[in-house]
């Protein structure tokens, strides 16, 4: 897929000094209060945001953006429409003021946007109301990550997910679809982890029939690196045109398969909005996780907004409608009318899909509800 795209990685950060500076990452979060208590109709609290830079990706994985339907005509959002990074900036503020303490930055394939770089300086500048870091987390296919490791750690970028689905490269290329190595995907790992974005975590979709027999591969690879491997359940979002229930390889056979080699044991520190079920291995050599979507889901403690490249805000990964913060982001408007207005959204939220999935298998009936496409909102 052709795009352009300004390298940065060499610019050296003289922004980092000045942008306390910034009019709209200056820090306001801090000395502003909460509006008010920011929970959901089941209860749930604000804490995460996952900010969506661009829907395009140069990866075709066939769960995610099957190249049948998204073609060289598919209508991708206009790079006219994305929000500015000054926009984003201001609607991450906004968040932070309701209680969100941790930004995932993702797409599509966030590195595909030009100077990202320059968001994540300003973001990294946001401190809770509270006075703690925001921290700033960033999911990747890895296909530009050596060339940029480096300058996202100097911009202030903190962690990095790398998703890699394969150590076989026959395997990987088909599940790109674009013929992309896997040597490469693990030299932007290598990167990351030397330029200091630590802990980097991988995130494994296993698909049943398609890479099963890499869990215990990758598992072995990454054992005593330091780099900590999720394996997620195959889920059926929007793009994932070939979902089916016998397609899912279920966290629990996968926490089998790696236990038949190495005994694991269940981590105790875990964070209650975490969306995988850690263990460790008992042997010391670092821990493994398992994102069970599917077959134990975890919509109770979903505490997760999404915002996709073009301002709307989504309160799940299947949700249906959204809510268009654009109007919020005019220069004009104080960051209360905005924050209001995520405010009263995420106090109507009563999305839980992930539990009614069983339930509707269970009664014979269809989705409860078409997804949105897991590209446009992220992972
Ligand atoms: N392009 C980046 C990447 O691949 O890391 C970020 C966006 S991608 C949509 C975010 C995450 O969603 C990836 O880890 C990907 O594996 C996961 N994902 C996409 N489609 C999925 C599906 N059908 N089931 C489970 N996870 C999926
Ligand atoms: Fe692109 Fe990520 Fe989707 Fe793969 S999972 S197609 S890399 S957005
Ligand atoms: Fe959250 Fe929706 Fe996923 Fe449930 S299905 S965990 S509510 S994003």
């Amino acid at each position: 897929m052709k795009h352009t795209e300004v390298d940065v990685s060499n610019i050296h950060y003289a922004l980092r000094s000045a942008h306390g500076a910034h009019p709209i990452a200056s820090g306001e979060a801090e000395s502003t209060p909460l509006l008010s208590e920011c929970t959901d109709k089941l209860g749930r609290p604000l804490k995460d945001l996952r900010l969506s830079v661009i829907d395009q990706c140069n990866f075709r994985c066939t769960y995610c953006m099957p190249k049948e339907v998204f073609t060289k005509d598919y209508p991708f959002l206009r790079s006219a429409s994305r929000l500015s990074f000054d926009q984003m900036t201001f609607l991450a503020k906004a968040f932070v003021r309701l209680g969100v303490d941790k930004i995932r930055i993702t797409g599509g394939e966030p590195l595909l946007r030009k100077n990202l770089e320059l968001l994540i300086d300003r973001l990294a500048c946001l401190r809770t109301p509270e006075g703690k870091d925001v921290e700033i987390a960033l999911t990747t296919n890895g296909s530009l990550l050596a060339a940029k490791a480096r300058s996202l750690r100097d911009a202030g970028l903190r962690r990095v997910t790398v998703s890699l689905d394969s150590l076989d490269d026959a395997i990987f290329q088909r599940m790109n679809d674009v013929r992309f190595p896997v040597a490469r995907v693990l030299e932007g790992i290598h990167a990351a982890a030397a330029a200091g974005l630590s802990p980097v975590k991988v995130n494994t979709v296993v698909e049943r029939g398609v890479n099963e027999s890499q869990i215990l591969p990758i598992a072995r690879y990454f054992r005593n690196t330091g780099v900590v491997v999720r394996f997620i359940e195959f889920m059926d979002v929007g793009g994932a045109a070939s979902w089916a229930r016998k397609n899912v390889f279920t966290s629990d056979d996968a926490r089998r398969l790696i236990e038949s080699e190495f005994a694991l044991q269940p981590l105790l520190t875990q964070r209650a909005n975490d969306t995988a079920r850690n263990f460790e291995y008992a042997d010391g050599a670092g821990s493994v996780g398992f994102i069970s979507s599917v077959s134990q889901p975890f919509c109770g403690d979903c505490t997760r907004a999404r915002v996709s490249s073009d301002g709307k805000m989504f309160t799940c990964l299947f949700a249906t409608g959204s809510l268009d913060v654009k109007p919020w982001l005019g220069e004009a408007l104080a960051p209360e009318a905005l924050a209001r207005e995520i405010l009263a959204r995420w106090r109507d939220r009563d999305d839980r899909y992930s539990e009614l999935r069983g339930v509707c298998a269970r009664v014979g009936s269809k989705k409860v509800y078409p997804t949105v496409r897991m590209s446009l909102v992220g992972g």
